[in-house]
């Protein structure tokens, strides 16, 4: 017998803040083609996988299937794109379906990308293809492996549509999921509405579903605000361990929850250097890796400012309590920065910071100074606390500098197996990315499938699986590229 639907899509979104939510259909997919379903996904929101590959369940998954009760909608926001504000951007190309329920009984929305063109749509096609939503699907999901909070990837469906870019390139539809889609401007397009009351709905919906301890505090929207800090304090500071570069952190690409969200031209960094950029449009280098701290504690200004009639009576009152709170981020980050490096090195816990502060310093300026691949160093460290320097130390040039380097490290006792732990074997490496991607496009998804099984056990090191954990060989070039938008 088939399997049947009994899906049930809240909409509590579109019921709280009609003004955020236009009402909107998908196109009609005529001959939709799964290419990639997370079934762990699928489970931990209540779908049944047989069923979300069925005719119906793939209509479900680029919005031609609407369960009774639900009420797809575009979002409305606003936001800060390379520091110019645009007051309507919403979504452009994608639709909130409504919210699942999880086994933890947690509201989690199902969301669809390139599912047509909306009233936000602008210039653009509304559309999406399979090369860049198989990389966001990729990537979110090699995310969440190395337990960074991000929105997660349910499904790409080939829409059999050919999407005009540079040449025609076969059309999808990427299902995600996240705790919310809620941005740092869907507040700012609320402020500017100039409705208090607005703007006060939607803060107390992100405390009800994001930070519910603020909804006990004597200033609730104060200790919303700070909650929001925090999660992007943290969130970063992982991004930043990890070596990933987002590549577009506009207001609209930061969420309240702390999930990372819209991959677009996001890549890992390989030689660690501070200056890397792969977004073909970020020519200042405002997004540059070593920007990214500073970018998330300006978005969350613009945050402060759009929350600004919450937070006190009187303007100048509520503008010193913003700031205040908004100190708090650099010694978040750093804080947070500081723990997941000392993971890293596999330092034991209580060790002085005045050990420990000149040891990550120094190491960061020879990582830089001899182009060394920031993720196979630290995971060929762990080694070297076993007491086998060698897999670490060749990657250096100034072999005096890393050995002097080693032996202060060795003095305060790794441990290896918490090292292994935290320090992946394997991301998402760029010459592999756009590999699998190619071949994915010319219908080929064996190289995906190969790569996305091995992302998303990052430390599950395998001798049949050496040539994933390799950086970039030679020919790939050093001037990669990424695209948005596209
Ligand atoms: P992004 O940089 O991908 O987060 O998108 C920024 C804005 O552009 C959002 O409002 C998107 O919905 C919109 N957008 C991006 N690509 C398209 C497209 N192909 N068609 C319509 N809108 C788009
Ligand atoms: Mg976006
Ligand atoms: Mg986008």
């Amino acid at each position: 017998t088939a399997p049947t639907s009994t899906v049930t899509l809240g909409d509590q979104f579109v019921r709280t803040l009609p003004e955020l939510a236009l009402p909107w259909q998908a196109d009609e997919v005529a001959a939709p083609n799964l290419l990639v379903l997370n079934e762990g996904l699928a489970a931990e929101v209540g779908l049944d996988a047989d069923w979300l590959r069925s005719p119906e369940g793939l209509r479900l998954l680029v919005g031609n299937h609407v369960p009774d009760g639900a009420a797809p909608v575009a979002q409305a926001y606003a936001g800060h794109q390379f520091g110019h504000y645009s007051p309507r951007l919403g979504d452009g190309r994608a639709l909130l379906l409504g919210e699942l329920v999880d086994v933890a009984g947690r509201p989690r929305d199902l969301h669809l990308k390139g599912s047509g063109r909306t009233p936000f749509s602008r210039g653009g096609d509304g559309l999406a293809v399979v090369g860049p939503m198989l990389r966001e699907y990729l990537v979110s999901e090699a995310m969440h492996a190395l337990r960074i909070p991000t929105t997660r990837s349910l499904a790409v469906v080939a829409t059999g549509r050919p999407v005009r870019r540079e040449g025609l390139l076969p059309g999808a539809v990427l299902a995600r999921v996240a705790s919310s889609h809620l941005r740092v401007g869907s507040f700012q397009y609320a402020r500017a509405t100039d409705d208090v009351d607005l703007l006060r709905r939607l803060a107390d919906h992100a405390i009800a579903r994001h930070h519910p301890a603020a909804a006990d505090a004597e200033h609730r929207y104060l200790a919303l605000f700070e909650a929001v800090v925090s999660a992007q304090a943290s969130l970063v500071a992982r991004w930043m361990l990890v070596g990933f570069v987002h590549g577009v952190m506009n207001t609209d690409n930061m969420t309240i929850s702390g999930e990372t969200i819209d991959y677009g031209p996001c890549a890992f960094m390989e030689a660690f250097d501070p200056a890397t950029v792969y977004s073909s449009i970020d020519h200042g280098g405002r997004y540059a890796y070593g920007n990214q701290p500073r970018v998330a504690e300006w978005n969350l200004a613009r945050l402060a400012e759009a929350l600004l009639p919450l937070l006190a009576d009187d303007q100048e009152r509520a503008v010193a309590v913003a700031v205040e709170a908004l100190g708090a981020f650099r010694p978040r980050y750093n804080a947070a920065w500081s723990a997941g490096m000392r993971a890293k090195l596999g330092l034991p816990d209580g060790l002085d910071d005045a050990a420990v502060t000149p040891l990550t310093d120094d190491l960061l300026v020879l990582l830089q100074a001899n182009h060394v691949d920031h993720t196979s160093f630290h995971r060929r460290l762990g080694a070297a606390a076993r007491g086998d320097a060698e897999p670490a130390r060749e990657l250096f040039l100034d072999l005096a500098g890393i050995d002097a380097w080693i032996a202060r490290w060795r003095a305060l006792g790794p441990d290896a197996d918490v090292m292994r732990q935290v320090n992946p074997a394997y991301i998402p490496r760029n010459h592999l990315v756009e590999e699998a991607l190619g071949a994915a496009t010319d219908g080929d998804l064996g190289p995906f499938e190969r790569l996305l099984d091995v992302v998303t056990s990052p430390y599950d090191e395998r001798p049949d699986r050496e040539h994933y954990a390799s950086p970039a060989p030679e020919d790939f070039g050093t001037a990669y590229q990424t695209f948005c938008g596209t």
